[in-house]
C-alpha cells in the first residue's frame, strides 16, 4: 500500500494512513471508466462497454438497448451518441504492475 497524499509506504494493508488521514486505494484497482469494448463487439463495442461498466451480461445490456430502440427508437440514437461520445478501449491492455519488490 501506497499514500498517495504523503507518500508513506505501508507493508499491510490498511484503510487510512496513519500519517494524513487519506483514503487509501489499492494500487491494482483500476477506476472503472466507460469505454466501447474491443473484445465484446457486435456493432461499435457499446453494448458490450456498458455491460463492462455495469457489471452485466452483455447480452441481457443488448437485449435492454434492443427493447429500448423498439419502443421509441430513443435506443438507436443512444446508441449513436454513446459511439461518439465514448472513447475505445486502449488495443493493448497495459500489464498490471508487479507487486513491488521488497529488496531496496
Ligand atoms: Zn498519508
Amino acid at each position: 500500500m501506497f499514500c498517495p497524499q504523503c507518500g508513506k509506504e505501508y507493508a499491510q494493508q490498511v484503510n487510512f494512513c496513519c500519517q494524513c488521514g487519506v483514503a487509501m486505494v489499492a494500487p491494482t484497482r483500476r477506476r472503472k471508466q466507460l469505454m466501447r469494448s474491443r473484445t465484446d463487439e457486435k456493432i461499435a463495442g457499446v453494448c458490450g462497454g456498458f455491460a463492462e461498466y455495469f457489471d452485466m451480461d452483455s447480452t441481457l445490456m443488448r437485449l435492454l438497448w434492443l427493447a429500448l430502440v423498439l419502443v421509441g427508437g430513443w435506443g438507436l440514437l443512444a446508441y449513436i451518441i454513446a459511439w461518439i461520445v465514448m472513447p475505445e478501449e486502449p488495443v493493448a491492455e497495459a500489464a498490471p504492475a508487479a507487486t513491488p519488490s521488497k529488496a531496496g
